[in-house]
């Protein structure tokens, strides 16, 4: 195997398209020149860099960006909920309060 026909045989290798006599021939010349190796550690990082982004990352990113959006209207909502039954529960305690106090003044005084 020659320098000029690894480029072919790069891709194939990351595809997985490789196998048999040319897996062989393909992997002792990887392993005894440095820029064909170079070449392929180049063209593999940048297609696993670039499936890990489609897969993982934007999708990821997204979702967790989808999550944190949620869950802070979640607390919005929870808090506005707490706000607001505190308040019924103010006027709750006045009406009896004042409720108590007509009561008092109507049949004690
Ligand atoms: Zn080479």
């Amino acid at each position: 195997m020659k320098c000029q026909d690894m480029e072919r045989y790069i891709t194939l290798f990351i595809n997985d398209e490789l196998s048999g006599i040319r897996m062989r021939e393909f992997i002792e010349h990887i392993e005894g020149c440095n820029s064909c190796f170079d070449e392929m550690e180049t063209n593999y990082l940048l297609k696993e860099a670039l499936l890990r982004l489609e897969k993982e990352g934007s999708y990821d990113l997204h979702g967790a960006l989808m999550d944190k959006i949620r869950n802070t209207k979640k607390c919005v909502e929870v808090h506005e909920m707490i706000t607001m039954m505190r308040r019924v529960i103010l006027i709750c305690a006045g009406i009896a309060l004042l409720f108590e106090l007509v009561f008092v003044y109507a049949f004690y005084l």
